[in-house]
């Protein structure tokens, strides 16, 4: 944990909204449903995966509702499913469909590297999944295998396809972005989206990879993405809405778009209302936190919601005003990106 931080010497409220003791309120939760990933993309894991969870360590479905319910209950209106790769999660369908019954009027999306939406698409749309995100580091197929440690690319073209034909739209596209690998595919990635009406979102690299190798050096700001794309493209903004990305239109008003997020030039933490859950149960309130708080071992214990409440209370008060990534006492977390569930 950092040095400077000092958790709040106030209680956690015992009603009302999900809030921190900085006043933010949580309400866009991320449910990771395995921790398992079938890529093994350079900038998050080894080559030879990682060890991955036992299934007994594993939320079952009934777990996972139960907590979706209690959020939903708590206040949180958006949930993205997330892992590792949430397709690899047998049965995913049918968890959806858990998931609306708790839940019919939130906002329920999932964040895939879509090389099984070809197959998945239409099932998840038809259990009540409402949009996608589609990781995709790069259009060039020797780029894409590069990156990803796989030949999937034109597998991922088919998923996109699948889930624009499904009816999980709007389609958004995650592109991280690494200084001396795919950096130069910007410009591309608008062409992209303007011929698809996809947009691409471009997130910085973040020290968030098993390996401990990320490097300053091969972080591309969010500001020298947008000056390349709209030196190309003329870019106009669009209203705000709750995202982290600032988000463009094509000033031509070609379709498609692009995005932002800058979370380590242009941090976004004073208005960040998220929240995670891990594949195996721990709620985490920032992407960098050093702490977290089980759920899983209470509601195995027989915890009852409201006891289940008070915890999750507890973990998002104690949130830290923000990240530390710029800071020379931030610690990278132990747990990685695909642990966490981005
Ligand atoms: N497998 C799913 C997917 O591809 O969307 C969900 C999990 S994946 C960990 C979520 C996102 O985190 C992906 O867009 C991935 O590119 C991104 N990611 C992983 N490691 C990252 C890092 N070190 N910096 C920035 N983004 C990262």
């Amino acid at each position: 944990m950092s040095s400077t931080w000092q958790p709040p010497t106030t209680p956690a409220p015992v009603a009302g909204p999900l809030v921190d003791s900085f006043g933010r309120v949580a309400e866009d939760l991320r449910i990771s449903v395995t921790d398992r990933c079938n890529f093994r993309c350079t900038y998050c894991m080894p080559a030879e995966g990682l060890q991955w969870l036992p299934k007994s360590e594993i939320l079952s479905f009934e777990e996972l509702t139960r907590l979706l319910a209690l959020f939903a209950r708590l206040g949180v209106r958006s949930v993205k499913v997330t892992g590792g790769e949430p397709t690899v999660r047998a049965d995913l369908p049918e968890l959806i469909r858990m998931f609306r019954e708790v839940a019919p009027d939130i906002d329920l999306s999932m964040t895939t590297n879509g090389v099984l939406l070809d197959r998945l698409a239409e099932p998840l749309a038809a259990a009540g999944l409402g949009r996608v995100t589609v990781s995709l580091d790069s259009l060039v197929q020797h780029r894409f295998q590069e990156m990803t440690r796989r030949d999937a690319l034109e597998q991922v073209f088919a998923g996109i396809e699948a889930a624009e034909a499904a009816g999980l739209v709007p389609i958004k596209i995650n592109c991280v972005v690494i200084g001396g690998t795919n950096d130069e595919e910007v410009v591309d990635f608008a062409t992209w989206s303007r011929r698809t009406g996809h947009a691409v979102r471009f997130i910085e690299y973040m020290p968030l990879d098993a390996q401990h190798a990320w490097e300053r050096a091969k972080v591309v700001s969010s500001s020298r993405i947008l000056a390349a794309i709209d030196a190309i493209y003329p870019l106009a903004s669009t209203a705000p809405d709750h995202e982290p990305a600032t988000s463009y239109r094509f000033a031509d008003g070609a379709p498609g778009g692009v995005g932002v997020i800058g979370s380590v030039t242009q941090p976004f933490c004073t208005s960040c209302d998220r929240l995670r859950i891990t594949a195996e149960g721990e709620v985490r309130a920032c992407l960098f936190a050093l702490e977290e708080t089980d759920l899983r071992e209470p509601m195995r214990s027989g915890a009852s919601d409201d006891e289940l409440a008070a915890l999750i209370r507890g973990a998002v008060w104690t949130k830290w005003s923000g990240h530390r990534v710029n800071h020379p006492d931030f610690v990278q977390p132990a747990r990685s990106m695909s642990m966490i569930g981005g």
